[in-house]
């Protein structure tokens, strides 16, 4: 199978496996004051260290959490706990969205939905009237969109939220591990990562708190006070040491493999194009992160063509929620029909991907289309 399904869930790496396994083969809990618990403890403060250096901020401003979707709710509840508007966008994973309309569910007037334009670009108009109108809490924006890969350019919202009081939280679970990030430069307060997206283990992650930021101490989970009180319960070590591993891993990588991982989408897109002429590459305008591609096949539904392609993992584009069939929101809110937004194909590539894989995925893809016309075409006859 060629493995194009790195933004639902990235192969393991190698060494967050091993390092993963090291962890589960011994005994401790990071809080116990004995040689294991101490060794167990050591074991997150490498991996925190890990993290941070991939991020470019302090160890002590991340707190482990079981994944962005924690993470994300933590975020928003915390932020919103401060007073005033909550402000996010259309086209965030649901983790953001229906965090938001749950937190604001007794006073929906509170949370604002920025719009995105056709290339899933937010625009920014409607979120400077409304930091003008009223006080806002927190804005909430992702940094890479899971489906598109549409990048946010977050530097001008953090200027403009800041300037207004507001604190700025950013889903970067598409991001991190696969373009470099710096909070020093970066004004963002609070920020979500997932490790599974990197080459970590699933169900662990991570919320990057600014040391200093004023949020209201709001935790999801109360209990032992672990990890400075925001978020009680023994720490995950194995999964931990398993993300700082990957951390590490993409780290040292970063600077040639978003070149190559590029190279590589545009290598399949171009195939794509070549071959299906109605086909459309969905945000190929906007500045995209490098591994994601988003292709419509106008008239053909999205899992007939996965379906006629089985040697090839790739997704619909709502793969990120748990299999509902709902059109995806994200294509609906760029303003596609929901015709389109069910012929839509997610290919995402990662690490691991090679030249074969991509040529053999966009044989594979040219044939299920086609597969997929003369199947229809024979059934309206
Ligand atoms: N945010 C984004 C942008 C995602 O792509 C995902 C993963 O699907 C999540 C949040 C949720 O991550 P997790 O399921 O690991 O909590």
């Amino acid at each position: 199978v060629v493995y194009l399904d790195y933004n639902a869930t990235a192969p393991l790496r190698p060494e967050a496996l091993e390092a993963t396994l090291a962890a589960l083969h011994s005994v401790g809990n990071a809080s116990s004051m004995h040689h294991p618990g101490r060794e167990a403890a050591a074991r997150v403060d490498v991996a925190r260290r890990h993290l941070a250096d991939l991020l470019n901020c302090s160890p002590g401003e991340i707190i482990f959490t079981s994944g962005a979707t924690e993470a994300n709710n933590l975020a928003l509840r915390a932020g919103y706990a401060r007073g005033g508007m909550l402000v996010t966008t259309a086209a965030e994973h649901l983790a953001v969205i229906e965090t938001a309309r749950a937190v604001t569910a007794e006073q929906q007037d509170s949370l604002l939905v920025l719009p995105v334009d056709k290339d899933g670009v937010v625009d920014l108009e409607p979120l400077v009237t409304a930091l003008r109108a009223r006080p806002v809490a927190l804005v909430s924006l992702m940094l890479a969109n899971n489906e598109t890969g549409v990048l946010t350019d977050l530097a001008p919202v953090c200027k403009v939220a800041h300037e207004a009081g507001a604190l700025v939280h950013t889903d970067a679970t598409q991001y991190v591990g696969r373009l470099p990030l710096d909070l020093r430069a970066l004004d963002v307060d609070l920020l979500s990562l997932s490790a599974h997206k990197f080459g970590g283990p699933q169900g662990i992650g991570a919320l990057f708190v600014r040391r200093g930021a004023p949020l209201p101490h709001r935790p999801l989970l109360v209990g032992g006070g672990h990890e400075r009180g925001w978020r009680a319960g023994t720490l995950n070590v194995a999964g931990i040491t398993g993300l700082g591993a990957a951390a590490r891993a993409a780290r040292q990588e970063l600077a040639h493999e978003a070149n190559r991982i590029a190279a590589l989408r545009d290598a399949l897109e171009e195939a794509l194009i070549a071959e299906v002429a109605d086909c459309r590459i969905n945000g190929a305008r906007a500045p995209r992160l490098p591994g994601v591609s988003s292709v419509t096949f106008p008239g053909l539904p999205a899992d007939a063509v996965l379906a006629a392609m089985p040697h090839v993992a790739a997704s619909d584009g709502s793969a990120c929620s748990s299999g509902a069939p709902s059109p995806s929101h994200v294509l609906l809110a760029m303003g596609h029909s929901r015709d389109d937004a069910d012929s839509t194909v997610r290919f995402s590539l990662g690490y691991a991907t090679t030249e074969r894989d991509i040529e053999r995925a966009a044989t594979a893809a040219v044939d299920a289309v086609q597969h997929v016309r003369s199947v229809m075409a024979a059934t309206v006859e």
